[in-house]
């Protein structure tokens, strides 16, 4: 049978994108289609306007470090609507060399929402249909709030972006990635933060050393964070909430479906005013705004996957093996559409795997074992291996760690400390986690991430010579082991 491409990617995202450019470049005819911006989830609404953000939120501990080194400087106010302006702007540059980077490819582009109708069709929203003998699904996921009344008064991750002004106070909820980098980088902006998380520690997870330090830092920094707390109820704080409590609530409140994504921000809702908030602790109080970070869902509603036979997961995730095909064997799916490990990097990889297999004749399994990463809170967090608490439940093993004052902010007289720490195996000596909470620490773990990936030993890491005067040296000094577990 001829198809009309040999293949069509649906979704322009990282990994989409760069699956779709990967293909045409070995010959093969190809298609994308993505219903809303070029770039998905990491350049038009995570990874990177994040990221800038943290860099406008770091200015505020840099005017008091300037301070402290002598300079006669003080912070005027933060122009939220100026920098918004500017960072969308950024953000139109970025999509506009996404479309280009397809269209100098050679790959067909559909900017319309693609359905699935049998294993080798999709239908597009233009009214289009396409066939193509294979099909990559790399739709990406979306936030989610909880099932509780009134959610929509919450916002997602999404929204932040896309603000007209900046909340004087916050209440974020959930302990995540999200969470805790979104504390950190409204509080750095001037924002009044509070945080709830329901279980004992942020960042269920990670190392708990590193959980500990990260969290006591912004703490420190004027975040009130509470943990083993969340939210029960809110209403807007006009509200009458003894009428809403006897059964008289809008349809939100009777119990519409909580929503789920952004763009149905209304103008109502984005009028907002002060939210009323009761806590599982009881204590109830107001917040310009509360910021549901509690997790995302992979993008498979209404797509027609199962209706074609491939098979999701419990969390709506589409199940593949380990060359991300699916129970459909035309059909794979790449990305946080998967599950799996939900980054940038990873669906990255999972697309260039998928074409290595598919297209070059040279089946690829995605590697997704140790996979560096970083939390940019504030202190950042650099991680790459397997936690202490995971790695002494695998074997015995020895711990080496310091925390301390760096220089640059001891001078300056604050109380600042960063962890570096290494988790080494007893038997073979080999590095099996290496996690480090200071500034800078994404840079770190990128770089010590490429000697752990190789196996590296402890005796390697101590043959090192010291790069001196740095944070980082410290991994190549460590001598004694602070405690075996
Ligand atoms: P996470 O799954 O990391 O965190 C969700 C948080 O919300 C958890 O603390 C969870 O608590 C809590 N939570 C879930 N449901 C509820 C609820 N009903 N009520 C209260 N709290 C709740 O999700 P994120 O949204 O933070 O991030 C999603 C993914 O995106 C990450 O896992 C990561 O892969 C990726 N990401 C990566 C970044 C990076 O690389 N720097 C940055 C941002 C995102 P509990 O722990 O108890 O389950």
């Amino acid at each position: 049978m001829a198809f009309d491409f040999d293949l069509f990617v649906i979704g322009g995202g990282s990994g989409g994108v760069r699956a779709a450019r990967m293909a045409a470049q070995t010959g093969a005819k190809v298609a994308l289609a993505e219903e809303s911006r070029y770039g998905g989830t990491c350049v038009i609404r995570g990874c990177v306007p994040k990221k800038i953000m943290v860099f406008a939120s770091e200015f505020t501990p840099t005017v008091s470090d300037a301070q402290a080194y002598g300079w006669t400087i003080h912070a005027g106010g933060f122009d939220w609507s100026g920098f918004s302006e500017k960072l969308h702007t950024e953000l139109d540059r970025l999509e506009d060399v996404y479309r280009k980077l397809l269209d100098g490819s050679g790959v067909t582009r559909f900017d319309a929402r693609a359905t699935l109708k049998d294993a080798h069709t999709a239908t597009l929203s233009s009214g289009d249909t396409v066939t193509a003998k294979h099909i990559l699904v790399a739709t990406g996921g979306h936030p989610v709030r909880p099932d509780m009344t009134n959610a929509h008064l919450g916002i997602v991750s999404d929204d932040i972006f896309n603000l007209k002004e900046l909340p004087k106070s916050i209440l974020i909820i959930g302990g995540g990635y999200i969470a805790c980098e979104f504390a950190c980088i409204l509080n750095g902006l001037g924002v009044k933060v509070t945080q709830y998380y329901r279980g004992a520690q942020i960042l269920r997870g990670f190392d708990e050393e590193a959980r500990g330090l990260i969290a006591d830092a912004m703490k420190e920094q004027g975040i009130d964070l509470h943990v083993g707390t969340n939210i029960v109820e809110m209403a807007a704080a006009s509200d009458d909430r003894s009428a809403s409590e006897a059964g008289t609530q809008s349809d939100a409140a009777m119990g519409a479906p909580a929503r789920e994504s952004t763009d149905l921000l209304n103008e109502d809702d984005a009028k907002g005013g002060p939210i009323w908030v009761k806590a599982t602790n009881g204590a109830e109080h107001e917040f310009d705004a509360v910021l549901f970070a509690t997790g995302r869902k992979p993008n498979t509603d209404d797509m027609g996957l199962e209706e074609v036979g491939v098979k999701l997961g419990r969390n709506g995730q589409i199940e593949v093996d380990e060359y991300s095909q699916t129970s459909v064997p035309s059909i794979y799916a790449i990305g946080d559409v998967t599950d799996r490990v939900n980054l940038t990097p990873v669906a990255i990889r999972e697309g260039m795997a998928f074409v290595d297999t598919v297209f070059k004749g040279t089946p690829t399994p995605v590697d997704h074992d140790l996979i560096p990463s970083a939390v940019f809170t504030q202190p950042e967090f650099g991680t790459v291996g397997l936690t202490e608490e995971a790695a002494r439940d695998q074997e015995p093993v020895d711990i080496y760690c310091t925390s301390f004052r760096p220089m640059k902010t001891a001078f300056a007289g604050k109380p600042n400390r960063v962890l570096m720490k290494l988790i080494v195996s007893q038997e073979t000596d080999k590095v099996l986690g290496c996690h480090i909470v200071a500034p800078g620490a994404g840079e770190m773990i990128q770089m010590a991430g490429i000697a752990v990936k190789m196996g590296a030993t402890k005796a390697d890491f101590d043959r090192t010579v010291a790069v001196h005067p740095t944070m980082a040296e410290e991994m190549v000094t460590m001598r004694e082991p602070l405690r075996n577990a």
